[in-house]
């Protein structure tokens, strides 16, 4: 039996799109409607569209429960809002039930939205708690594309003036273990006639996999790459990030120096600071060692402590900084609200799994 499964629509691109209602008989022409109410409109119900009939006739058919398309809408478990109310942080259930987070943050001039990529992720990295979780799937382009969209809708509701401009893949999970589905995500968050997110404002962060870094840097994709670093030695790197056993420093270097010959983009390194563990000065020295000759800008994340890990966050930051921008890389802290505190890392999941859902408060304030 030819039993055909639902797709989601956001998994489809414009050509897409305009393939699968030219299959069904409807001009392609129609699929700039659908289009914009997906991607302009953040349609939530596509039966409520003020459509041309021939349109809504395919959407009548076409779409919904037991049809053969439907719309990634994930449902809000838990929503948790800094004290100024810039950060919320969602923690979203997906049609198979799988709990993923996703962050809006508009704490300054920039409005950015950090999605998941993985529901938990492979990698166990030490003190992550997404690593920690283990892998469970991939999402797929929908899922993802779908986080932005919820971010943009609540970004709507509370400031209807400010616009969407960052996207940053520093939720949940491995992106580039999940590359094919990340790429045709950006393609459609990046589609000008839709979400319209500029490429340059899209940053992809890895964890170091060195053939997906080769794989931008060869079909050219205009996104940003950071790339989360943690040791400056293997020893010192593999303790912290199983995945420096298989691609150790001096490979996962070289995979960036060939990425920014041939991009001439600057490359971010994340440098989560452990005490005593990662931040002494002398790993400031061989840090920027390392990274000579690489138009590199150096992220400095305070820890956040999970459960599990025993390390704490570094008093001595500052001299860390002071070392690298001496050596004359660009190096920033990471600001604490958003990525920091909860997301980005599983931490609100994790916690979920601890705390029933009913003791959550939604505006429980984010201690920082
Ligand atoms: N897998 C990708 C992207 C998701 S993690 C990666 O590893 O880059 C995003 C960033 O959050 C990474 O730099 C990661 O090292 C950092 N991170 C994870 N857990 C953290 C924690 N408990 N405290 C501080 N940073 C953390
Ligand atoms: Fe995975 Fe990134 Fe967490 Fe490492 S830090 S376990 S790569 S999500």
């Amino acid at each position: 039996m030819n039993r055909q499964f639902p797709k989601s629509l956001h998994d489809l691109g414009f050509s897409g799109l305009a393939a699968v209602l030219a299959a069904a008989g409807v001009v392609p022409h129609h699929a700039k409607a659908l289009w914009r109410a997906l991607y302009r409109e953040s349609a939530l119900d596509l039966s409520a569209c003020d459509f041309l009939p021939p349109l809504q006739r395919w959407v009548h058919q076409s779409v919904g429960a037991g049809k053969a398309f439907f719309l990634d809408v994930p449902e809000v478990v838990d929503e948790i809002r800094s004290t100024d109310g810039l950060t919320r942080k969602f923690l979203l259930r997906l049609c198979d039930g799988q709990i993923i987070e996703t962050v809006l943050m508009g704490y300054d001039a920039r409005q950015t939205v950090c999605v998941s990529t993985q529901a938990g992720c492979a990698m166990g990295c030490v003190f992550c708690a997404t690593g920690r979780m283990g892998f469970v799937r991939h999402l797929r382009p929908g899922e993802i594309v779908a986080q932005v969209l919820h971010a943009r809708r609540i970004l709507q509701q509370i400031h209807p003036h400010k616009r969407l401009r960052n996207l940053v893949l520093m939720g949940m999970g491995e992106p580039l273990n999940n590359l094919n589905a990340v790429l045709q995500a950006l393609d459609i968050i990046s589609d000008t006639r839709g979400i319209g997110i500029g490429p340059s404002k899209i940053a992809i962060s890895t964890v170091g996999v060195v053939p997906g870094i080769l794989q931008l840097a060869a079909e050219a994709r205009p996104y940003r790459l950071a790339v989360s670093l943690h040791g400056s030695t293997d020893e010192e790197r593999t303790a912290l990030v199983p995945a420096g056993r298989r691609w150790p420093l001096d490979t996962l270097i070289d995979a960036c120096r060939s990425y920014g010959k041939t991009t001439g983009k600057r490359i971010f390194f994340e440098w989560t600071l452990i005490a005593g563990t990662n931040d002494a000065p002398q790993t400031a020295v061989r840090l920027a060692k390392l990274l000579d000759g690489i138009d590199a800008h150096i992220n400095l994340i305070p820890l956040n402590p999970t459960d599990g890990f025993a390390g704490t966050a570094s008093p001595s930051g500052l001299a860390f900084q002071k070392i690298l921008l001496a050596a004359g890389f660009p190096c920033t802290f990471r600001q604490s609200r958003g990525i920091d505190v909860a997301a980005g890392c599983g931490m609100l999941q994790a916690a979920k799994r601890r705390v029933s859902l009913p003791d959550c408060d939604s505006t429980r304030p984010i201690t920082e």
